[in-house]
């Protein structure tokens, strides 16, 4: 195929400059271009067609090369000529036969009224009045029946194209006076060899990891990944590179995704965490990373269930997908992918786009006993005061924690229920503060004003804390939940911050004096609260710290319990946890 009016090239875009001309240009619709031909062939050309399908997949230039086919003056077999007057009047729109209506435009509503009225008009010139009709689920009712009024009589000279990404949307009673053809979105082997076509012509290079990821982030619309490439062509010399491609886009490369899978097979937290931060750091949007990911996961997923079809990708990704569904049993496969998929809501809500994407891995990383084996889980980067666990030492265990966020964790069999005061831990100073609450350990409830509070205490009563201060202030209640008490000495709160700015507004006057008046009422003890920054990758720990308290209030929450607590004033000193069967981790 060659670009048209190659003087305009350079004002021109790339996706006018290589829309198909011809049938045999067009890229990916085979079964639509082959029963046309076959119907110009036969003389059976149908009065009206609904073109339906994703964006960018080709509707409207097929509808033009059926315009042109129909009319071209040309002998028959080599229609369209594009070269005889009618042909060139239609590609370049000047032709008044051909008559493209935007139903999404304002114009489009009165374009179509006019149709009964213009419709008996013959032609002026060509044997046939083309009537493109783009986007026409946007035409209001009113408009729908002056087409359907056509529809039901249409005059011999009068053909009629309807195009839509919305089929359903348009009414019964006219899709069933129309030919319909499915577009379907473009391969990405496809449309990576036309970027590849157009890169040639153009005189540049690209790496070919540079158009793959072009042509992914175009999900099968050609037209898109034309746009992207012309977005490219305007600042690049001689070569696009991937990195370009991803700066564009926000785009993660493909290559981290699949490492990041080969951690998270590998449970290694700390390698994943670092590739994360890395990739986060270079430009990637965490969303977009995450939604990669979960693309991946499901080319895995597809594979699992021996589906190679449909998966979208290159022959080398596909053989490294391969090797990894090996070493992926199924039902973790599925627990991922939930998770991942969960995250990925949380990322549209949360005010730290990159927590939910972290936390959703660290939490795959664990194994069936909520431990990350072999490697350490990093380190805050705040220094906390207490003392850090060397690199021999083993990693606090916070018990057994059920690995998919949405199904609740295993209920406790049984739960010390005593009528006295916990025990607050004596040999409190220098200990991690992940180990407390472990199984069977104490988790403190208020202090009931006795004075020394520590770590596990704030933590236990942290949702307490947030059901405080809701009705006082959503905006501290939401700073909060997305911070950390880090430590609790000498009755100074300390909490971390991953955001300068939500440490700043938490540290105003009137926030702050909130959280303290209602730290104290919950604690029942003076505190002063302090505000400090922490390193993202703090969120490893987190997710471990959690546990515990989770398990307490679940505790807490069972009726039986409720009711001992309320008949005897009963506290719940510790619980211990009967493992569950784990039928879901075959591995
Ligand atoms: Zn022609």
């Amino acid at each position: 195929m060659v670009p048209q009016e190659g003087d305009r090239m350079a004002t021109q875009a790339l996706y006018r400059r290589w829309r198909p001309q011809t049938f045999d240009d067009v890229i990916g619709q085979d079964h639509v271009t082959q029963t046309l031909r076959n119907a110009l062939a036969t003389g059976r050309v149908a009065h009206a067609y609904l073109f339906t399908g994703p964006r960018g997949t080709g509707k409207t230039s097929v509808a033009r090369i059926l315009a042109k086919a129909v009319n071209c003056l040309a002998p028959e077999e080599q229609r369209p000529c594009n070269e005889c007057r009618i042909c060139r009047g239609m590609s370049d729109g000047s032709h008044l036969d051909l008559i493209e209506i935007d139903a999404a435009s304002n114009t489009g509503v009165d374009d179509v009224r006019d149709l009964r009225d213009k419709i008996n008009f013959s032609p002026n010139e060509a044997r046939q009045k083309v009537y493109v009709i783009d986007e026409v689920h946007m035409l209001s009712n009113a408009a729908f029946n002056a087409l359907l009024k056509t529809l039901e009589e249409p005059p011999a000279h009068a053909l009629f194209v309807l195009a839509t990404t919305e089929p359903h949307k348009i009414p019964e009673t006219i899709r069933s006076r129309c030919q319909r053809f499915d577009f379907r979105r473009v391969s990405l082997q496809d449309i990576i060899g036309k970027l590849q076509r157009i890169c040639e012509a153009e005189g540049v290079t690209a790496e070919p990891a540079a158009l793959e990821a072009i042509a992914r982030a175009a999900t099968g619309s050609l037209r898109d990944s034309e746009s992207l490439l012309d977005q490219l062509l305007a600042f690049t010399e001689d070569t696009i590179t991937l990195e370009q491609v991803q700066a564009l886009l926000g785009t993660v490369s493909g290559e981290a995704v699949a490492t990041l899978v080969d951690h998270l097979i590998d449970r290694d937290t700390a390698a994943g965490l670092a590739l994360i931060n890395a990739t986060v750091d270079a430009g990637a949007d965490p969303r977009q990373f995450t939604r990669q990911l979960l693309e991946y996961l499901r080319g895995l997923l597809l594979l699992q269930a021996g589906d190679r079809g449909l998966v979208n990708v290159t022959d080398a990704t596909l053989e490294r997908m391969q090797a990894q569904v090996q070493r992926l049993p199924a039902p973790r496969l599925l627990k991922i992918i939930r998770c991942f998929a969960e995250a990925d809501f949380d990322l549209k809500i949360s005010a730290q786009p990159q927590l939910p994407l972290e936390l959703a891995f660290v939490e795959m990383t664990l194994d069936a006993t909520g431990q990350a084996p072999a490697r350490e889980i990093p380190h805050p980067a705040f220094d906390t005061g207490t003392k850090k666990r060397s690199a021999g030492e083993p990693s606090p265990s916070p018990g057994r924690v059920a690995e998919t966020r949405p199904r609740p964790a295993p209920v406790p069999k049984s739960a010390n229920v005593a009528g006295k005061q916990p025990d607050v831990p004596a040999d409190d100073e220098g200990e991690e503060p992940a180990t407390h609450g472990e199984e069977g350990e104490a988790v403190p409830g208020p202090a009931g004003g006795s004075g020394a509070i520590d770590i596990s205490m704030v933590k236990a009563n942290w949702d307490e804390l947030l059901t405080a201060i809701r009705p006082h202030s959503r905006m501290v209640e939401a700073l909060l939940k997305d911070c950390i008490p880090i430590a609790a000495e000498e009755n100074v709160v300390t909490l971390g911050f991953f955001y300068p700015f939500h440490r700043e507004r938490v540290e105003e006057p009137k926030n702050k004096s909130l959280v303290t008046a209602m730290m104290e009422r919950v604690l029942g003890t003076r505190v002063q609260v302090q505000c400090v920054m922490v390193d993202r990758s703090t969120a490893a720990q987190e997710v471990q710290k959690r546990r515990p308290k989770d398990k307490y209030q679940q505790a807490a929450e069972d009726p039986v319990i409720q009711a001992a607590v309320e008949k005897f004033g009963a506290r719940i000193a510790g619980i211990e946890s009967h493992p569950v069967a784990p039928e879901e981790e075959r591995e």
